[in-house]
């Protein structure tokens, strides 16, 4: 596209207050959103682009098409002729709504047969599929730890977890990104309740690997069950996308809440808990989010576990997403781009100030590449960055497109030289 094109620009939504006055509500609402409403009046504003189309590698908005690099469809599927297939008969054979909560009149077969082929995949003795990965989160920290106890986790955690912690009323302590030996501190610091500890296994700002083996051989030596949250490791990690536990060659069982989303890498929505046939039935009588939250719909469910089938038929998916990402990532490395510890297509462009960060979004706009600016309070005050995401419905020639497109913006706004 060329660069003369109009930068997309979002208007404020609705009326809010100019200034603070009237009700208590008109003068939270401008606490809430002043500065946000600030970003917007300069026509910074890079959130909630609205999506007119989307082919393949590709989405419209603001009447333009761009090349997707915001997309957590990892693999690719998407619009995958056979899960789009399913969830189609879904609707044919159920309608579209669930009739209440699991417990009562929820339960479809669908749901089951969704958990046993996650429980399959995973090698676990059962699953629980929740309306959410978000819910799924909050839902079993939630449940599985309560006053008295101490929940322990990487201060890059999710927010979901984090929101699991509150609604647990457990003692929290967190530990340093990663690091074994803040995490060995915090579990002395443990008191004499339970504790759980729970970590990310792709860290969703970095990209970064959680050290699955250090933290488990702490878990193991004091006591603590652990809880991954592989929102960003399914289909992604592992020789045949089954995880961090395969990318370590680890006893998937030694995992004991194994955690995830049905909205990344599987093209649908949705959260699971998988483990043990105890665990899970002890959050299905216990987990809020799961027992008094409507069953999540029939085509969310089809869609889901004709992915998990396709996953589980096409384990190269995985390998060839793995060989696209490092030439990208090592192109980008030659250019003279920092992506921190990023393994995964999580690519992270670190940038020198907030500012920058929000240039180089836009200069990568103007030219056709849609990316995310992400700042504080969503990554540290000290790392701004371009989050860049590869996905395979990516070909060779989009990647080649992204790096020419980044080095451009990267010279024009001094982040590389
Ligand atoms: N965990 C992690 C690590 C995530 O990144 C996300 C979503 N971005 C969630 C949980 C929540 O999942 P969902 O969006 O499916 O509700």
């Amino acid at each position: 596209p060329a660069a003369s094109a109009r930068v997309p620009r979002r208007t404020l939504p609705g009326r809010l207050a100019d200034a603070p006055h009237g009700t208590f509500l008109d003068r939270r609402i401008d606490a809430l959103s002043g500065d946000d409403r600030g970003i917007v009046a300069r026509g910074e504003y890079f959130y909630e682009p609205v999506i007119e189309e989307a082919s393949g590698s590709r989405i419209k908005f603001d009447g333009r098409w761009f090349l997707n690099f915001a997309s957590y469809s990892y693999l690719g599927l998407i619009g995958h002729p056979y899960i789009d297939d399913q969830a189609l008969r879904a609707v044919e054979q159920h309608g579209t709504g669930a009739h209440g909560v699991r417990l009562l009149a929820g339960t479809l077969h669908l749901h089951r047969e969704l958990e046993l082929a996650l429980a399959r995949f995973l090698g676990a003795e059962d699953a629980i599929v929740f309306s959410s990965g978000y819910m799924a989160n909050v839902a079993t920290v939630g449940a599985l730890v309560g006053p008295g106890d101490t929940v322990i986790g990487d201060v890059y955690n999710h927010a979901s977890i984090l929101d699991g912690y509150r609604l647990s009323g457990a003692k929290v302590v967190t530990y340093a990104h990663n690091d074994l030996a803040d995490l060995e501190r915090a579990l002395r610091k443990a008191g004499d309740g339970g504790r759980l500890v729970v970590t990310d296994a792709v860290f969703s700002m970095d990209g970064d690997v959680a050290d699955l083996p250090g933290i488990l051989e702490l878990c193991e030596r004091y006591d603590a069950p652990l809880m991954v949250d592989e929102a960003h490791s399914l289909g992604v990690l592992g020789d045949t996308g089954r995880g961090i536990t395969e990318h370590f060659g680890i006893d998937p069982d030694r995992v004991h809440v194994k955690m995830g989303t049905l909205s990344k890498t599987v093209p649908s929505a949705g959260g699971y808990v998988a483990g043990s046939r105890d665990l899970i039935f002890a959050l299905k009588n216990n987990a809020r989010g799961w027992m008094f939250s409507a069953a999540a719909t029939p085509a969310q469910v089809a869609a889901a576990k004709a992915a998990v089938e396709v996953m589980a038929a096409a384990p190269s998916l995985t390998r060839e997403l793995r060989a696209r990402t490092t030439r990208y990532r090592d192109q980008l490395h030659a250019l003279g781009f920092d992506t921190l510890a990023s393994e995964t297509p999580v690519v992270p462009l670190i940038c020198s100030s907030a500012d920058q960060a929000v240039e180089m979004a836009r200069l990568c706009q103007l030219d056709g590449l849609f990316v995310q600016p992400i700042v504080y309070p969503a990554v540290p005050r000290t790392l701004p960055r371009l989050r860049t995401i590869v996905n395979l419905s990516h070909t060779d020639a989009d990647l080649d497109a992204a790096v020419v497109t980044l080095e451009k913006a990267g010279r024009a706004c001094g982040l590389i030289r």
